[in-house]
Parts: C-alpha cells; structure tokens; sequence
C-alpha cells in the first residue's frame, strides 16, 4: 500500500470515521464493490467511506482534501447499484471511494407537496414512500438506478413529455463543497450552482439531499410488447409519428428497444409503452398496438409497482455509448442496420455467443427543452435545437473485462461513429451527447454550448476554487477538460 493510502485511512480514522471505513481485507468492503451495476465499475480503491449524513460527507471530505496527493471518488447508491457504467466513473483504483449508500431517505411535506431525497436512494423506494402520500416525482424508470447520478447527470424520466428532465423538478440542493462548508443552493441563494448542479454533474461539490417537486400519482397503463423484425419498418413509421405529436400528446410515453440474442440469432424489437393517466389503448399509443405481430403484457399498474420488478440485469462488463440525431426515418433505419451489422460482427470476434447487445431509442421533441426553460432551465443547452430529435443508446455485455476492451468497446464505438457519419450525410447530426448515457470516451460537456460551458466553469472556480473535483476527484465527466 502507498504511504498516501496509508496517511488517508489514517486521517479518516482520526477524524472519528473509523466505524464506517471499509478496507480491502473487510467483507462489507467486498460487498459495497460487488454492489456495482457493472463488472466493468467495480475498481478496487484503498478504503470505502460510507458517510451516513451531511456531517459524515462533510468530515470525510475535509479530511480528503487535507491528506496530501489523496484523490477519491464520489458514488450514490446502497443496494445494486452505482450505475454509470464506465470504470473510473463512480469509483477508483488509487485512491478513496465516498460511497453515498447509506444516505437513503426520501422525506414527504404534504404541506409544501416537496420531497426531499438523498442521493443514496434508489428510484424504485422513492416511488414507493411517496405513493404512500398519493404523491409522484418525475426521476429515474428502472428500479435500481441511483439517484445522486441520475439528478446530477440530468434524468430522463417517463415525466420528461410533461415536465422536462428530472433535474428540472429539483427546487433545493444540500451541496457540501469542497472545503466542508455545507450549502443550499435554489432560485435565491447561490443561484448559479443550483443551475449548474442541473446536468453538470460531480464538478462542483457532493449533493447530499435534492428538494424536488411532487404532483399527484395515478396508476399508469404500462407495459412491453414485443414485434418480430419485420415489424421495423412500421414501428420506425409509428416512432416518427409518436415523436412529432408527442407535445399534443404529452401523456404517453415510448421507450424502443432492439435486441439481438447471439445465439439464437433472435432480433427483437421491445416498445415500453405507457399512458401516464392509467388510460387504456390511449390514442397516441394505438399506432404501436395495431402493428401486428406484437405479443404484449400491457396491465394498470403504478410507477412504483412497475419499477420493483422492471430490472435491468448486472453483473456484466458493459460499454454504453449515446447519439443524438434529428427525428428522420432513414437514420433511425440505418441505425438498425448498423446494430445488425454489430450483432454479426461481435458473432465473429466471441465465437461462444456470450455477449447482449441492445439499442434504445427514445423521442427528444423540441418540446421537452421548452418544459426544462419554463422550470428555469438546465445545462443541457438542447432549447437551441430547431428539430425534434432522437436520443441513442446502446449497450454491449460481454463476460470478461478483456473481451470487453478488445471487441465490445472498439465495435461499439465504431458502430455509433458509422451511424453518426450517415446522420452528418444527411444534415441530420445535432451534436448533443446525454452525459447519463455517455462513454468515459465521449465528451457531453462540450455539446452542452458555449454559455452553458461558461457557466459551470464559472461556477466550478468559484465554489470549489483548489480545483478539488477538478482534480483531486478524478473520475467523471470534467468541465475542466472542455476546451
Ligand atoms: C439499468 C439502467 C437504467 C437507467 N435508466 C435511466 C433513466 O431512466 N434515465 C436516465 O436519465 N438515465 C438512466 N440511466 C443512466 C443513469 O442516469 C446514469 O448511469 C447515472 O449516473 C446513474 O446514477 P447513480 O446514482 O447510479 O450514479 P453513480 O454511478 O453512482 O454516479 C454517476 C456519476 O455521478 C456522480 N455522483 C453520484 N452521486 C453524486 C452526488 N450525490 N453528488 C455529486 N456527484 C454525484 C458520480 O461521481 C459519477 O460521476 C440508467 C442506467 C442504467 C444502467
């Protein structure tokens, strides 16, 4: 062990965090690693510190910051989670995890109808303490993605059509920066971090509680259905259509799926479909349901109960990259020749079949930007974007890290940079990257436009003005590294 690795446990033991300071030889160590989504996460720092308050988060953080040349990382999340894929992202190999796992409150004021949030929650328990007060929050759609990630990053959420991003429903941060001092950030006090935290991420200080605006819940109708491959071309018509009318339609929600199973060679197409108000073959929806050869489970349920069971499984080591392009049928077309191409093309280079690949498309209409620049805006900069567009994600799971670094990342950015370059051909590239979606590779900050970058930068040199989550907090996304 390196004598900083030494000094830094040292201090944090003199600081009075000794009980909740886990070291490699320790099983609650080993669990808290195992505990991350991806394989591909899961490093092996010298320590986990798992603060359980603001208090603990601010001590810790101090006493990081006064261990000299001792870098750390910032992950949220207390049960299976930590889900931003890449390595490096939410953890580290030389230095400290601040593991945010422990601080999983969510707190309901019926009177100001605000719920208060810690970033250790996972979305599904969120849901489930406010339907107890027929209460909702628009945040994260599948059970076990975290909050501090999700909120920082932005959040794409099943609300998105009526309300914007999920940062846009946060009305109060808690902030401790990066000398300790603990912060609120809103519309009146420090007005420009609270602007900046909407999708700039881990770059200003640790968000230990996030106030968000609630409305009432209602059961939603919901669920999957699945079409064989000739259905592309239809589903692709019904996509468009879905995305155009979305802003007249804002109470359904689509999520598009394309998978392909190696070994038996099986591509599907999955729609997520869901009506916000519980209402039955809604009209917007209908376009997917006539399509025929789609087998489904569509029931009346509620975002809670759904996202108790809607997992997505982990234990993989996983490449994710984004894409955004304008709302057109012949990219989205090529993107699916291009993801068949990469099912092929994987089968080459992993022989035995053991890898999943998938694709996710979902609506971006011009219209979610206004509902973001009504609630005051985020750092996403998309309200410049004159069309309707389309946000990409695909994912590539394979079994070890090596296969990972030497087939699925190099495919799968070579894939996104094809599809890419096809949109370009067609004027259709708008060169917006979603942070939550991106590769460490990617650069999201940079698409975010000049003013935007202005502003965290700003920002980043006024509250944290050593640079600590600069560089002492190495992994992320930094808006140091924007040009
Ligand atoms: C299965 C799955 C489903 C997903 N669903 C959605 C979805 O519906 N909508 C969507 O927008 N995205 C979604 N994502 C992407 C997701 O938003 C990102 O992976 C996000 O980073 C995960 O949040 P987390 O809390 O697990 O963060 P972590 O992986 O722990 O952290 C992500 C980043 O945020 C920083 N961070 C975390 N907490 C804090 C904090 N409190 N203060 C400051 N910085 C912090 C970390 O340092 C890190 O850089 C999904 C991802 C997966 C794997």
């Amino acid at each position: 062990m390196p004598d900083i690795s030494r000094s830094a446990i040292a201090n944090l033991e003199k600081a009075g965090l000794g009980g909740i300071l886990y070291k490699p030889e320790q099983k609650s160590y080993e669990e808290r690693i195992a505990s991350y989504w991806s394989l591909t996460a899961q490093l092996k720092p010298w320590a986990i510190i798992q603060p359980r308050n603001t208090k603990e988060v601010s001590k810790a953080l101090q006493t990081l910051v006064n261990t000299t040349g001792c870098n750390f990382a910032i992950r949220s999340l207390w049960d299976s989670g930590g889900h931003m894929a890449w390595a490096g992202s939410n953890n580290i190999e030389a230095g400290i995890t601040i593991d945010l796992g422990l601080m999983t409150t969510t707190t309901y004021n019926p009177e100001t109808k605000i719920a208060s949030i810690q970033p250790g929650s996972r979305w599904a328990d969120v849901y489930t303490e406010l339907e107890k007060h027929r209460a909702m929050v628009a945040g994260g759609r599948e059970g076990l993605v975290g909050v501090g990630g999700l909120l920082t990053g932005g959040g794409k959420t099943f609300y998105t059509c009526r309300y914007g991003f999920a940062c846009d429903q946060v009305i109060n941060y808690e902030v401790v920066l990066a000398d300790g001092s603990v912060v609120e950030a809103n519309k009146e006090t420090n007005p420009d971090l609270f602007l900046v935290l909407k999708g700039g991420s881990n770059n200003f200080g640790i968000v230990t509680r996030f106030d968000m605006t609630t409305f009432n819940a209602s059961n939603i109708w919901d669920g999957n259905i699945t079409f064989p491959k000739s259905a592309t071309d239809r589903l692709v018509e019904a996509f468009v259509d879905f995305t155009k009318n979305l802003a007249l339609n804002p109470d359904d929600h689509i999520l598009a799926m394309w998978t392909i199973l190696p070994r038996t060679k099986d591509h599907f197409i999955t729609m997520v479909l869901t009506n916000l108000d519980g209402v039955e073959n809604s009209k917007s929806l209908q376009k997917f349901l006539a399509i025929p050869g789609g087998q489904g489970n569509m029931t009346t349920t509620t975002v809670a109960k759904k996202l108790v069971d809607f997992l997505v499984p982990s234990g993989k080591h996983d490449t994710w990259f984004t894409l955004t392009f304008k709302l057109d049928a012949r990219i989205i077309k090529k993107a699916t020749e291009v993801f068949e191409s990469l099912a092929e093309e994987l089968k080459k280079q992993i022989p035995d079949g053991n890898f999943y690949i998938s694709m996710v498309l979902q609506p971006l209409p011009t219209s979610f930007a206004r509902h973001s620049v009504a609630r005051g805006g985020n750092m996403f900069g998309i309200e410049r974007l004159q069309d309707d567009c389309v946000l990409l994600v695909a994912a590539v799971e394979v079994e070890t890290p090596e296969i990972s670094s030497r087939v699925g990342f190099p495919t799968l950015k070579a894939a996104i940079a094809e599809i890419e370059s096809y949109a370009k051909s067609l004027n259709g590239d708008i060169g917006f990257l979603y942070l939550n979606y991106c590769d460490g590779s990617q650069n999201p900050f940079s698409t975010y436009g000049e003013e935007n970058i202005k502003k965290m930068k700003e920002a980043a040199a006024k509250y944290d003005p050593t640079g600590v989550f600069q560089t002492r907090v190495p992994g992320g996304f930094k808006i140091s590294k924007v040009e």
